[in-house]
């Protein structure tokens, strides 16, 4: 593993002037990470620079815009350029394949440079606490969704699509991709980068019926409208809202609803007003529906739900319930109610939080530049003089680490891999093929 040495903290510009670099080591290469870089680069100036080291447990930098964004929605992964240049300062390095917690600690890193900051995000999907909820057929999106994103730890995920329905559970816009994963016709995958294990089990599925189903009505839904409004466009798949659901919606919702829950409303309209299509596939919207139980001996029979009219049983042999997230908890780092602890992303010390660990899953991944460059400002307001203690190069054992070039390389080849079949790339899923492709 080469290193490029970053040993002198202070060096002389010109006369009379003296440069100041601090060391400030980013933990997660998401899309928080990187606007964290990003606010930390837009704030140097003659007096001071900043050498960042980004660290991610995964051979793959990228985060969510990797593993969380739909397949299908590739306009929104085109923020990686951004990423990628920010990663191109010659101040930035990238240590991916290296875990904070196991090998080496928080503190470790926290004596070493000059401000740590916590990019983790919210990887641990919420838990419905209903009976049969662990029931096979029953799981969380948060595993389902990197499941077909290629997400290394979740290519063994076992998803059972030999029934004829799947119930996605919540009104977001996580619970709308899940869904939508579902119902498409699966060959509309083919120009995408979902994983080809989901591909190839999607041809397979047995699912023509999705169900998803909120627990609130349609003025109190999470989508959000460009969400709501591609959905009539669906080439294949049926889309299926009630009338008289939104239609109670605009009643409740008043003479002065917000900008959003109009924009939504309208947007819900158009749906419930769509044509009717005779596709093999449809999704059917549930309004007023709380997940009461899920039914089953050995795997998942049917769900339960106690709505304004009593209770309604749906008969399906999936459940995905998309309910938000929490943060996974690193050693050394405090956290409460699934986020880390902290006041406007201080967290302790020269611990900073930036993104979903600070403050909750919630926003699109441009809610995360705004939230970053705040924090940095407080970060940099809390400098003192560089601590020049050394860097991560020197508490890395595994010989293992995948730097910038490394990931370049497998960038390069899943994109010429994908090229050759009509996608933006092909993912590799397992840690010892990216590694490879490092190696290459
Ligand atoms: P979200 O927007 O917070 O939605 C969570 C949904 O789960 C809500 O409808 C909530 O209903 C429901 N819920 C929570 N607890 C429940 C329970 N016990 N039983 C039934 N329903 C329950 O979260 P998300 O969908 O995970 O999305 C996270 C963030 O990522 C959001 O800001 C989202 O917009 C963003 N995102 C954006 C895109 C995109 O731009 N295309 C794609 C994916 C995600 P209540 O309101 O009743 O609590």
């Amino acid at each position: 593993m080469l290193f490029y040495g970053w040993d002198i903290s202070a060096s002389k510009l010109f006369e009379g002037a003296v440069m100041l670099q601090y060391k400030v080591a980013i933990v997660g290469a998401g899309p928080a990470g990187y606007f964290a870089a990003q606010a930390l680069h837009n704030l140097q100036n003659e007096e001071r620079t900043f050498a960042i080291d980004m660290i991610e447990r995964l051979p793959t930098p990228w985060g969510l815009v990797r593993s969380g964004v739909a397949p299908d929605h590739p306009k929104i992964k085109t923020v990686a350029k951004v990423f990628e240049k920010i990663a191109a300062d010659p101040n930035f390095r990238l240590f991916a394949n290296v875990e904070i917690g196991a090998e080496i600690t928080v503190a470790q890193l926290a004596e070493k440079y000059d401000s740590v900051i916590i990019a983790t995000g919210s990887s641990l999907g919420k838990k419905l606490g209903i009976p049969g909820e662990d029931l096979y057929g029953s799981m969380s999106a948060a595993d389902f969704v990197p499941w077909y994103n290629a997400h290394p730890d979740f290519a063994d995920l076992d998803v059972p699509l030999d029934c004829d329905t799947a119930v996605v559970i919540g009104a977001g816009n996580v619970a709308m991709d899940v869904a939508r994963m579902l119902a498409l016709e699966p060959s509309e995958l083919d120009p995408t980068d979902t994983a080809d294990h989901a591909i190839a089990a999607f041809k397979k599925s047995s699912v023509r019926d999705v169900y998803i189903s909120a627990r609130r009505g349609p003025e109190h839904a999470a989508f959000t409208s460009p969400e709501l409004r591609e959905l009539p466009k669906l080439e294949h798949t049926n889309v299926i809202m009630a009338r008289s659901d939104i239609d109670a919606a605009i009643a409740r919702a008043g003479d002065a609803p917000e900008k959003d829950v109009k924009s939504n409303l309208d947007a819900m309209l158009l749906i419930a007003d769509s044509p009717k299509t005779e596709h093999e596939r449809t999704m059917h919207f549930l309004f007023q529906h709380t997940p009461k139980e899920i039914l089953g001996a050995d795997r998942v029979e049917g769900i339960v739900y106690s709505t304004p009219s009593g209770d309604v049983t749906i008969k399906c042999g999936l459940v995905i319930t998309a309910i938000g997230y929490q943060a996974a908890s690193i050693d050394g780092v405090p956290y409460e109610n699934g986020k880390v602890v902290n006041i406007d992303g201080r967290v302790k010390g020269n611990l900073y939080v930036v993104g979903w660990a600070k403050r909750g899953p919630s926003g699109v991944i441009g809610t995360n530049k705004s939230d970053a460059a705040a924090v940095i400002e407080l970060l940099v307001a809390d400098l003192e003089s560089p601590k020049n203690a050394g860097d991560i190069s020197e508490l890395i054992t595994s010989q293992r680490v995948i730097d910038q070039a490394a990931w370049q390389r497998i960038n390069e080849a899943e994109v010429a891999a994908g090229e050759a079949r009509g996608k933006p790339r092909v993912k590799s899923v397992k840690r010892e093929k990216l590694l490879e492709l490092a190696r290459s």
